[in-house]
């Protein structure tokens, strides 16, 4: 076990411009942290994985293992497991010899990878298909495979790239609360890659958002969720986003539609040192709320779509007298859905649950 610790450590591809895949990352995954990575397509999270592998070099800074600098160390002298989305299993090999051969290659004896083959089988119910061939098993067994190899080696840090993508929506969800339970069960420091939200909030004691290779947030799945640093990681984090909007401050209050939304003193101290005439304002989907028609205090939405998901439901419409402007979405109670093109009368739950960030920059504000 160990912490994993990215000082400064970037991954620039050569080529005109070259391309910054990682770009100087700061950041320490403690021992025995479940870390998880994400962001969107091409924001890095591979590469920043494979630079702790060692299957990709540093170019500036340096990663360290434990008290270990292993910026230079090959990927074999490093203690890690991987775990990559393609799984990559031996297919002449049965399962108990995929999950052994790295123990074998170690030159451990037959009777001590016999038993710690079988020790990962059963905390992975693999017990029933040692015998088996890869091309015999499920989707989901051969990811679980994929996982016993790496846990039969007992690595310092696990490392996983999108071990669930190829496995369909509910044994995702399955299988996320598996790889969770055993990585608390073994205490073994995770470094897990997902370009999947909802994963990552899941899964991780505490998750990084990476955009453009650039680290823009790394806090618990709450703190994310409440508190997000910049714009991007509050329209990234949640399902469906948070609605952000940029609109014109003045007089201590910011308008959404007719409403007026006042604003606390620090709120309104930091847009003044600022100097700023408008602000991109975030409100969550369940900030929003359906109130009688024509009460105070709210505005009209008239209803473009309806999700209905049982329990609730997502209402998407533009706010009345601003038919351009950018959609609302609002969650809803699920059993009494407003219709297609009703206008609906909305109120923000409290003023307090609205975020505010700089226009241009996306930084929060307060
Ligand atoms: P992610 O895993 O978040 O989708 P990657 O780490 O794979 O992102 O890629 C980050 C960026 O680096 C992307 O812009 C990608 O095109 C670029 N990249 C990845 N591998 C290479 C490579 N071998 N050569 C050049 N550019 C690369
Ligand atoms: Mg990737």
């Amino acid at each position: 076990m160990a912490e994993v610790r990215y000082e400064a450590a970037s991954r620039v591809y050569p080529g005109s411009p070259p391309v910054r895949a990682v770009d100087g990352l700061n950041l320490t995954i403690e021992d025995g942290e479940f870390l998880v990575l994400v962001g969107p397509s091409g924001s890095g999270k591979s590469t920043a994985l494979r630079m702790v592998a060692g299957l990709e070099d540093v170019d500036e800074g340096a990663i360290r293992i434990g008290d270990r600098d292993v910026t230079s160390v090959p990927p074999k002298g490093r203690d890690i497991a991987m775990v990559f989305q393609s799984y990559a299993l031996y297919p002449h090999m049965t399962v108990a010899q995929n999950m052994g051969f790295a123990l074998k290659l170690q030159g451990l004896s037959k009777q001590v990878i016999a038993e710690k083959v079988t020790e990962a089988a059963k905390m992975l119910d693999l017990e029933k298909y040692l015998a088996r061939k890869p091309k015999a098993l499920s989707g989901g067994q051969r990811q679980r495979v994929a996982m016993g190899r790496a846990i039969v080696r007992d690595p310092a840090v696990f490392l996983m790239d999108e071990p669930l993508s190829n496995l369909d929506a509910k044994l995702r969800v399955e299988t996320r609360a598996n790889i969770a339970g055993i990585q608390q069960r073994l205490g073994t420091t995770m470094i897990y890659v997902t370009h999947d939200q909802i994963e990552a909030m899941t899964m991780g004691h505490r998750v990084a958002v990476l955009k453009d290779g650039i680290l823009q947030q790394c806090d618990t799945p709450r703190a994310l969720y409440d508190r997000p640093d910049n714009a991007f990681v509050a329209g990234f984090i949640g399902s469906p986003s948070m609605n952000l909007r940029t609109v014109q401050v003045g007089n201590g209050s910011l308008r959404l539609g007719e409403l007026n939304v006042p604003l606390t003193r620090d709120t309104v101290a930091a847009i003044s040192r600022d100097g700023l005439s408008e602000v991109t304002v975030g409100v969550r989907p369940e900030s929003l709320s359906l109130v009688a028609a024509g009460s105070p205090n709210a505005f009209d939405l008239v209803v473009e779509l309806v999700e209905e998901l049982g329990a609730d439901a997502l209402v998407h419409g533009a706010v009345a007298n601003e038919p351009e402007g950018p959609r609302l979405v609002l969650r809803v109670d699920g059993r009494t859905p407003p219709g297609l093109g009703q206008r609906v009368r909305v109120v923000l739950r409290d003023p307090s649950e609205i975020h505010l960030f700089h226009p241009e920059t996306g930084d929060r504000l307060i």
